[in-house]
């Protein structure tokens, strides 16, 4: 005779067994997970000249905004970059602009 509670921890056992030896063949078949977008970055700033830098600094440029809905690519003053995927430019803070970042004198679009 088979105790019931005897077979249901094997089959348990059994099943989750099962489980991690398939998470480890696909961990040893080396796939990795597919990286994401890669996030722009705009905050090369070699070659401006101090006063700009101070300007940039002084201004609170940040390359990813914090604020809600305000972004150098919905701010006045952004001038776009030649394509998608590169930074753009500002009318005052130089050097290269991130779409999605922010300054203290973020003004919104007026189309
Ligand atoms: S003024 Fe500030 S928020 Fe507006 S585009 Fe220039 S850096 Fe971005």
């Amino acid at each position: 005779m088979s105790d019931p509670m005897m077979t249901s921890r094997r089959s348990f056992l059994g099943k989750s067994l099962a489980v991690l030896a398939s998470g480890a063949a696909l961990a040893a078949c080396g796939k990795k997970e597919a990286p994401g977008p890669k996030a722009l970055s705009c905050n090369d700033t070699t070659g401006l000249p101090p006063a700009d830098l101070q300007m940039r600094t002084t201004l609170g440029y940040v390359d990813a905004s914090v604020q809600p809905g305000k972004q150098c690519g919905g701010c006045q003053l952004y001038k776009a970059a030649p394509a998608d995927g590169q930074c753009g430019a500002c009318t005052i803070v130089k050097g290269p602009i991130n779409p999605a970042g922010y300054c203290n004198s973020w003004m919104a679009k007026t189309t």
